[in-house]
């Protein structure tokens, strides 16, 4: 299986990191080495000194398709739940002022933990959806699917252009505002219209 990740989905986390609003989706991948086991904590890697966490909403693909159209992208997922896409932000900066490519900084061992799958038909409205990250029990970043810039079934269909998406594969539809650094010893948790779908701890 694959993960894809969208960067800049949401115009006010581009902008508190001074990328430009893009006109298509940003796609990366991370390998499946990216996720962690159930229960696991999060081991805080040697190679950065910045890593940041990226609440976001992951959607699961279990259909194969290819060339997807948007109308029909809804049938090729029906659970969904919150990742944190672990950033080392200091190597990101190191790589994008270089111009080379980011899997360092994003793709490590353990860079995708996904919580628990809920299914989709628990919300009447996948387009207005509120997800909140905490970090030791303080809000840090709330997320509304309204605010996305590419849906979650343009996501689908544009990634679908480029990649045959497979059951089981992970989309992660990018990160509202407020990403900010973790530190040994922290709790996050997250929840989907106020249910805990997601917990994770750094040691
Ligand atoms: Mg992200």
């Amino acid at each position: 299986m694959k993960i894809v990740c969208i960067g800049r989905n949401y115009a006010a986390h581009a902008k508190e990191l001074n990328n430009p609003v893009p006109k298509e989706p940003v796609i990366f991948l991370k390998p499946d080495t990216a996720l962690l086991p159930k229960r696991m904590p999060f081991f805080y890697p040697s190679f950065s000194n910045d890593v940041h966490y990226e609440a976001e909403l992951v959607i699961k693909i279990d259909r194969v398709g290819k060339n997807i159209s948007e109308k029909f992208a809804h049938k090729y997922y029906s659970e969904i739940s919150v990742g944190v896409d672990f950033t080392a932000r200091d190597l990101q900066e190191k790589y994008k002022e270089k111009g080379l490519p980011w899997e360092r900084a994003k793709a490590f061992d353990g860079s995708a933990p996904v919580g628990k799958f809920v299914s989709k038909l628990n919300y009447a409205d996948l387009s207005n959806l509120n997800f909140v990250l905490s970090v030791n029990g303080e809000q840090r970043q709330v997320g509304n699917t309204s605010d996305m810039l590419f849906s979650i079934d343009a996501i689908i269909a544009y990634v679908s252009q480029f990649f045959t998406l497979k059951i089981g594969d992970l989309i992660f539809t990018g990160t509202p505002e407020g990403v900010g650094p973790i530190a040994i010893g922290d709790y996050l948790e997250a929840t989907i219209e106020g249910e805990k779908v997601f917990e994770l701890k750094i040691k």
